[in-house]
C-alpha cells in the first residue's frame, strides 16, 4: 500500500481504515450480491444505510429533533443560492464577508435583490488576514439570518466564536465541520460541502432549524426547498446514494476514534506543529492574525517565491502532497483536515524545516 500525506484542500484524504472497508465490501455488500451503488435508494437496504448516517452524525454533532438534516447535491455552492430562496422571506440578510468563500455566498445572494426576493446587507467587509471586530459590524435589525463563513478555506482565516446576533446564524462549515465540537442550537442553519471532513465530493450537508423551513419562498425551486426534502427525507429525486454511505463510513470512523472531542485534540495539536515552524523561522510566513488562523487550512509563504518551485517538488518526492497554495493568496497550503493524521503533520513540520536550513 503507498497511500502518501495528502493534504489537498478538497476532495480531500478520506480516512484509509474508511477506503478499506469500502474496499471490501465495494463488489458484495454484507452478502446481497451487490454494492451499495447498485441498489435503490427506496429499497430497505440502503434506507437503513442513510438513516444509519443521519443517526451518526446526530450523535457525533449532539443535532437535536428541532433540526432536520438533509444529504443533499450541488455543493456548498448551491446553497448559496438555495439560503436566500428557503429564508430571506421578503426580509434582509446580514452577510460577513471574512474571505473568498463567504463573498461568494453573499454574491450570489445579492443576485437575489433583482427577484424582489428581499435585500442583502453586507455587515463587514474583511481582508482575508483578519476578521472585522463585532463593534464595526453594521447589523440590521430583525434580519431574515446572519451568513457567515467561519472557515475560509482560502485564506486560513477562523472565527472561533460564534457571533453574537440576534437573527438566526446561517454559517458555512464546509472546511470545519466536526473538526471541533459546536453547539448546534447556536445556529439556525448549518451547511457543508462533503469533501473535506465529511466524505467525498457530491454530497451537501445542510443542518436546519425545523421551524425556519416554513419561510420558503413561492419562487423556491422544489429540488432546492429544505421543507421538500426534508418531508421525502432527502430522496426527492435520487440522491448522491454512494457518497452518502461513504460518509457513513466516515461517521462510524469518527464514533470509533473519540468523536468530535477527540479529533478536536489532535486538530490542535496538528495546527500547532505547523504554526511553531512558521513563527519560529524568518523564512516562512503566516499573515493571519494569530487570534484567527484556522486549524484545518495552514497557507505559508516562502521568503523567496521563487522556491515555490522547489518546495512543492522536493515535498512531493518526499512523500507530502497538494502543497500548493490557492492562486488567490499563492505560496503554499496544507490543509490538515480530520483524516490527515498528526504524523503525517509531523513528516511536513520536519521537512520544512530541513528544507528552510538547506534553502535559507
Ligand atoms: N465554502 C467553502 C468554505 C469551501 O471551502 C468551498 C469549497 N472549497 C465551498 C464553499 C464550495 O463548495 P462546493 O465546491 O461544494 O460548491
Amino acid at each position: 500500500m503507498n497511500r502518501l500525506a495528502n493534504f489537498c484542500a478538497g476532495p480531500a484524504t478520506m480516512p484509509t481504515e474508511v477506503l478499506q472497508k469500502a474496499q471490501a465490501e465495494l463488489l458484495d455488500w454484507r452478502g446481497k450480491g451487490t454494492s451499495v451503488m447498485e441498489i435503490s435508494h427506496r429499497s430497505a437496504d440502503y434506507i437503513e444505510i442513510a438513516t444509519k448516517a443521519e443517526q451518526d452524525l446526530r450523535t457525533l454533532m449532539g443535532i437535536s429533533d428541532d433540526y432536520a438534516v438533509l444529504f443533499l447535491q450541488g455543493g456548498a455552492s448551491l446553497q448559496f443560492s438555495a439560503i436566500p430562496f428557503n429564508l430571506l422571506n421578503g426580509g434582509t440578510a446580514d452577510y460577513l464577508n471574512t474571505g473568498t468563500w463567504s463573498q461568494k455566498a453573499y454574491k450570489e445572494a445579492k443576485r437575489y435583490e433583482t427577484l424582489g426576493l428581499g435585500s442583502i446587507n453586507l455587515v463587514a467587509q474583511g481582508g482575508g488576514k483578519d476578521v472585522p471586530t463585532p463593534d464595526t459590524w453594521e447589523l440590521t435589525d430583525g434580519a431574515s439570518y446572519f451568513h457567515y463563513c467561519p472557515n475560509e478555506t482560502i485564506h486560513g482565516v477562523q472565527i472561533f466564536d460564534t457571533p453574537k446576533v440576534n437573527a438566526p446564524i446561517v454559517a458555512d462549515m464546509s472546511s470545519c465541520i466536526l473538526s471541533e465540537p459546536i453547539n448546534v442550537s447556536d445556529f439556525g442553519l448549518i451547511y457543508a460541502g462533503a469533501q473535506k471532513n465529511i466524505g467525498p465530493a457530491g454530497l451537501t450537508l445542510v443542518i436546519v432549524r425545523k421551524d425556519l423551513m416554513e419561510r420558503a419562498s413561492a419562487w423556491c425551486p422544489s429540488i432546492l426547498n429544505y421543507k421538500n426534502q426534508a418531508d421525502s427525507d432527502s430522496m426527492l429525486n435520487t440522491p448522491s446514494t454512494f457518497a452518502w454511505y461513504l460518509s457513513g463510513l466516515v461517521f462510524e470512523w469518527l464514533l470509533a476514534n473519540g468523536g468530535v472531542e477527540g479529533i478536536a485534540k489532535t486538530n490542535r495539536a496538528k495546527a500547532e506543529l505547523l504554526y511553531q515552524v512558521i513563527d519560529n523561522s524568518s523564512f516562512y510566513d503566516n499573515a493571519v492574525n494569530p487570534r484567527h488562523r484556522s486549524i484545518m487550512n495552514v497557507p505559508f509563504t516562502l521568503a523567496d517565491s521563487e522556491l515555490d518551485k522547489v518546495f512543492l517538488e522536493k515535498s512531493k518526492n518526499a512523500g507530502l502532497l497538494n502543497l500548493k497554495g490557492h492562486r488567490v493568496v499563492g505560496g503554499m497550503r496544507a490543509s490538515i483536515y480530520n483524516a490527515v493524521t498528526y504524523e503525517q503533520v509531523q513528516a511536513l513540520a520536519d521537512f520544512m524545516k530541513e528544507f528552510e536550513k538547506t534553502h535559507a
